[in-house]
């Protein structure tokens, strides 16, 4: 036997082998795929089992056998543009023309002798046009699937130019003798290849399988590990349903998270959460059921629902119920367009999606309730740090004015007539003062917490602001220089917060600030209003300036300057400069000491009143409504207004 023998024997026998598995398939689960494949594979066994018979018995050159053997040679290339159809949508038309040259071709068949080279021209353009398009639509379609589906049309995609130009070769070798010495052998290498690539995408091996999914999984699994920590829970479960729909190489994925006490199943979908009861579509049924559930034709399992899968392109429709520690905690749908193109015994990845997604949706779960807690502790931490600042603070203040009082009342028991001490009266009230300070800053803290504060905005020029706080300070005699913009810094504002923040900072300035004078400076610049407060003093230690308008924070060098201050200041103005829609940083000031810097937006152009006379304000216009609030968060209802 030569090698071309033996390859030719070789051939012959996948091409039953592959035969006999898809009918084995096909007896097991008929679908229109695979009984295309068994006419696929049918055609091309009857052709070599009936040869071998013919040879057998002495009668391969009979003219009906050659006939016979054309038209089954023929049915190979028809059944590939109905798996086309199967696997991608086909025109109409060219399933018509296809069957139409093929009856044509067979009949010519059995009327002129096979010799004849208006048979033979026929054939090989047949198959050229036939198998050549059905080729192309493999190609094409394994270009728009994912994943394993797309390597397995690819393998098939192979093996039809393989399995068309090997037929080509045959007829070609029978039309011209002269380049049959070529033409046999390539033929034979051809088929070789067409029956090897077949195999691999009609029914690879699951090692192959195995091989071919890896990426994918590692993939689904690489990425689900990262959504752990996706914050949100819509971006998170949007992101695993990308996942599970890559690994599978599906149209698209759903997940349904069970919502037991409403009865739902809450979905994830592209435009927002959706929820339905928890038996509604596909997804539904595997959820209630608590077993997996396949359909071919969504539209005739669910035909209720049919306008919601033909909206999603979901016809064929595949869910598996998520569950851990038992527990069914959603369902986990794929979709396709189209029939699964493959087996369906890829279902055991969906059963590993479902399951990782199951321990994802937990972990998720376990990570939200650990940041609930973390949350009340920290609002339960905050609390006790509230209350013992406050205990400690207004206790210094109260222990002078208590002491000074009691000094006071001592004396003027014993020496009524004498005039009260002025140093300290003076005393008493300075500390009065710092205790009024002290819960102010106090309430106010809270009532930012709590949103509760209430602001008033109104178009105000800020250079007046700023200018008063250094008018104030110059006024007592502590020195501030000042470099302010000679123009109006127009802004939406309530003038006493923001005052309250610009001489917050100039406070800090001039107790952290050392010996040289604060500067405050104002300006504008991109559509912002920015005030700078800058000091030449200790300015605050690398690692902690993050943390300088966080409440309660005090730097560690702050003691060495004062014990008086308990953090609250900063925290206070950031609130306020953010409920102003603006912003407020530090920055190291230029040769040691601190910058702090606020910016807020400018004003937009007023409209002129003769401008808008003939039209109404627009009930909406914010800047110039005293009552609007540009953040939820601060209320301006009056019932909440500051003492
Ligand atoms: P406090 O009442 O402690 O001054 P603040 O909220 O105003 O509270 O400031 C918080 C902390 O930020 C201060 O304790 C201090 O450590 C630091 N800090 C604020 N301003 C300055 C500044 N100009 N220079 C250096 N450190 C500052």
């Amino acid at each position: 036997m030569t090698a071309l023998e033996l390859i030719g024997l070789v051939n012959q026998v996948l091409f039953i082998g592959l035969f006999v598995a898809v009918l084995v398939a096909a007896l097991r689960r008929p679908t229109r795929t695979r009984l295309d494949a068994v006419l696929l594979f049918g055609s091309a066994a009857s052709v070599v089992v009936l040869g071998r018979i013919a040879a057998w018995l002495g009668f391969a050159g009979d003219h009906w056998l050659q006939s016979v053997t054309l038209v089954l040679l023929n049915l190979a290339p028809l059944a590939m543009l109905r798996l086309v159809d199967d696997f991608s949508e086909s025109p109409r038309w060219v399933q018509t023309a296809g069957l139409v040259a093929f009856v044509a071709i067979g009949v010519l068949g059995f009327v002129l002798p096979l010799t004849n080279d208006a048979v033979l021209l026929a054939t090989m353009a047949f198959l050229v046009v036939v198998g050549g398009y059905a080729a192309f639509a493999f190609a094409r379609q394994s270009r728009v699937t994912r994943g394993i589906t797309s390597r397995r049309m690819t393998a098939v995609t192979v093996g039809a130019a393989a399995f068309v130009a090997a037929l080509f070769a045959v007829f070609l070798g029978a039309l011209n003798p002269d380049v049959a010495q070529v033409s046999a052998p390539t033929a034979q290498l051809l088929a070789l290849l067409a029956v090897s690539a077949f195999f691999l995408g009609f029914t690879p091996p699951r090692w192959v399988r195995l091989v071919w999914r890896d990426p994918d999984v590692r993939r689904f699994l690489e990425r689900s590990t990262q959504i752990i920590g996706v914050a949100d829970d819509y971006a998170a479960l949007s992101q695993m349903q990308a996942a599970a729909a890559d690994a599978f190489g599906a149209n698209g994925a759903v997940i349904g998270v069970a919502v037991p006490e409403r009865g739902t199943l809450r979905y994830a979908a592209r435009s927002g959460w959706e929820e339905y009861a928890d038996d509604r579509y596909v997804g539904g049924r595997a959820f209630t059921d608590r077993r997996r559930v396949v359909v071919l034709d969504s539209a005739a399992f669910d035909p209720d629902n049919v306008d919601d899968y033909r909206r999603v392109g979901a016809r064929t429709v595949i869910a598996t119920p998520i569950e851990a520690e038992g527990q069914p905690l959603g369902v986990l749908t794929v979709f396709a367009d189209r029939a699964p193109i493959f087996a369906e015994d890829d279902l055991w990845l969906l059963d590993l999606l479902a399951s990782h997604t199951g321990v994802l949706l937990e972990a998720r779960a376990l990570s939200a309730r650990a940041s609930e807690l973390r949350a009340r502790e920290d609002a339960a931490r905050l609390k006790e740090e509230f209350i013992s600042a406050a205990a400690h603070d207004l206790r210094t203040p109260l222990t002078v004015v208590l002491g000074q009082a009691e000094l006071l009342q001592r004396r003027v028991l014993r020496r009524p007539s004498e005039p009260a001490d002025p140093t300290s009266i003076g005393r008493i009230v300075r500390e009065a003062h710092r205790l009024r300070d002290l819960v102010t800053e106090l309430l106010d803290s809270q009532r930012l917490e709590e949103s509760s504060a209430v602001l008033r905005f109104e178009r105000i020029d800020l250079r007046e602001v700023v200018e008063a706080v250094v008018e104030r300070h110059r006024e007592y005699g502590t020195s501030v220089e000042a470099d302010i913009a000679p123009l109006e810094l127009t802004v939406d504002a309530d003038a006493g917060r923001l005052e309250q923040v610009i001489e917050n900072l100039v406070e800090n300035a001039l107790k952290y600030g050392g010996d040289t004078a604060p500067s405050v400076r104002a300006w504008t610049e991109d559509g912002l209003v920015l005030v700078s407060v800058v000091d030449h003093g200790i300015g605050i230690p690398e690692p902690e300036r993050e943390r300088v308008f966080e409440r309660f924070f005090r730097a560690s060098n702050a003691h060495s300057i004062t014990d008086t201050g308990i953090g609250l200041g900063l925290y206070i103005c950031r609130r306020i400069v953010e409920a102003h829609g603006g912003r407020i940083w530090f920055e190291q000031t230029a040769g040691g000491g601190s910058t702090f810097l606020l910016s807020v937006p400018t004003a937009p152009e007023r409209i002129e009143a003769s401008e808008v006379a003939t039209e109404p304000a627009a009930p909406d216009t914010p800047p110039t409504d005293p009552t609007w609030n540009p953040t939820p968060a601060l209320s301006t209802d009056p019932a909440h207004a500051d003492a």
